[in-house]
């Protein structure tokens, strides 16, 4: 066998991505524009969500949301430690203090029970991170924030009134194009973030978005208009507006943040999304599938639990476990596959793990399925610029370690 070299997760951009940017780059208006708008209105068509709005990244959309919902000193947030930190940090900026409730023993994803014992009078909302490109178990979530909702207390002339339980935001930075009992992610819980950086499954180079469906009965365009004043700096006119003759006049109605999306940037993404049923998710499932052949009868591994039961699943990651948990064995097993041109990863050091949170006071004993989990997990190459035979060679050379 010769070695060969397989990236973890370079990006897929064909001839017709950088036909579709020039094209943008010769037009005349390269930021926010009609081509923004074109993606958003095919985001939320996928997704089968009422609306999207595009951003720059999926660390945007998940803080402005909690902004568009108020949210700040005094309020929780609840959320996953196994994540990337961005899921936690945007709490962290708005004032509110993230609390970790535990991921489900021996899994990847939060767990309902965990978030159940964490709710408080001061829990406004729950950030659930569909790890891998699997959904989380959103019925379940739901549940169990009905089950307590006279726990909680709305603030008063926000958002937070639209609702009578905390608020479901679907961290969904993997999960594009995976569904849970035939709903789409974007449709799964009241707000859903998507990213777009060159590392995920549909790719913008940078960039992410929002999708609702009427959240708590909110109006669709009040929704809207809200998170594209608060995407560009409280204008009430974006720069496409201003640009035409006689249209100088703008007032700024809020001090806003600067986070949208370029028509570059949608123009990358609508050619990704054109081709991520027929070309991007069919050879991503491959590579899964050949893994899961190939280490169906190693009791070494485990394989990811994608088959579940009415999961459409979008193929971001192959999590592979060792069956004991080995932190010593699974760092050798990366470092030897680095050494035969394979980069594998790890998803994710727990974030109450890092610094930045071991310093506010967060134990990583609180959640010891997520520290579990961490210790035993590998992440394999899977993307759609490396083939089954790959995927089978990779796995020879685990099994062979
Ligand atoms: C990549 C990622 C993000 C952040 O996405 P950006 O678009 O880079 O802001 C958030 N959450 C998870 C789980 C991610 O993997």
């Amino acid at each position: 066998m010769s070695t060969r070299n397989i990236a973890f997760a370079p990006p897929d951009i064909t001839e017709r991505e950088i036909e579709a940017v020039t094209q943008v780059l010769r037009s005349g208006w390269i930021t926010t524009g009609p081509r923004v708008k074109e993606f958003e209105k095919e985001i939320a068509r996928y997704c089968g969500a009422d609306r999207a709005v595009c951003l720059n990244s999926a660390t945007a959309g998940l803080e402005l949301t909690l902004r568009l919902l108020s949210i700040g000193p005094g309020d929780e947030v609840i959320t996953t430690p196994l994540t990337f930190a961005a899921s936690a940090n945007v709490i962290l900026h708005t004032g509110a203090r993230a609390v970790f409730a535990d991921v489900t023993p021996g899994g990847f994803h939060i767990d309902p029970r965990s978030i159940e014992k964490k709710i408080t009078t001061r829990t406004k909302a729950v950030i659930a991170v569909d790890y891998g490109g699997m959904n989380c178990d959103y019925p379940s979530i739901r549940a169990v924030l009905e089950q307590k909702k006279s726990l909680y207390r709305p603030k008063k002339l926000t958002h937070q009134t639209a609702f009578d339980r905390p608020v479901i935001i679907s961290d969904a930075a993997h999960a594009f194009g995976a569904s849970l009992n035939g709903i789409k992610s974007g449709a799964l819980a009241d707000f859903t973030v998507f990213s777009f950086h060159a590392v995920k499954n549909l790719t913008t180079a940078e960039g992410g978005a929002i999708t609702w469906s009427a959240p708590g009965g909110l109006d669709n365009e009040v929704v809207y208009k809200e998170f594209m004043l608060l995407a560009l700096h409280g204008q009430n006119k974006d720069a496409l507006a201003k640009f035409k003759g006689g249209g100088w006049k703008y007032e700024i109605l809020l001090p806003g943040y600067k986070c949208n999306m370029t028509d570059m940037a949608a123009a990358l993404g609508l050619v990704q999304l054109a081709r991520y049923d027929s070309e991007i998710l069919p050879a991503r499932r491959a590579i899964t599938e050949a893994y899961d052949k190939a280490f169906q009868q190693n009791s070494n591994v485990r394989v990811p639990p994608f088959h579940a039961q009415g999961h459409g699943i979008s193929h971001h990651l192959y999590p592979l476990r060792l069956s004991v948990p080995d932190e010593g064995k699974r760092d050798s097993l990366i470092s030897y596959l680095a050494g035969e041109g394979i980069a594998a990863n790890v998803h994710f050091i727990p974030v109450t793990l890092h610094p930045a949170y071991t310093r506010l006071g967060y134990r990583i004993k609180d959640c010891p399925n997520a520290l579990n989990t961490y210790l035993s997990e590998i992440s394999l190459p899977v993307h759609s610029r490396m083939d089954a035979d790959d995927a089978r060679y990779i796995a020879g050379l685990v099994m062979s370690f």
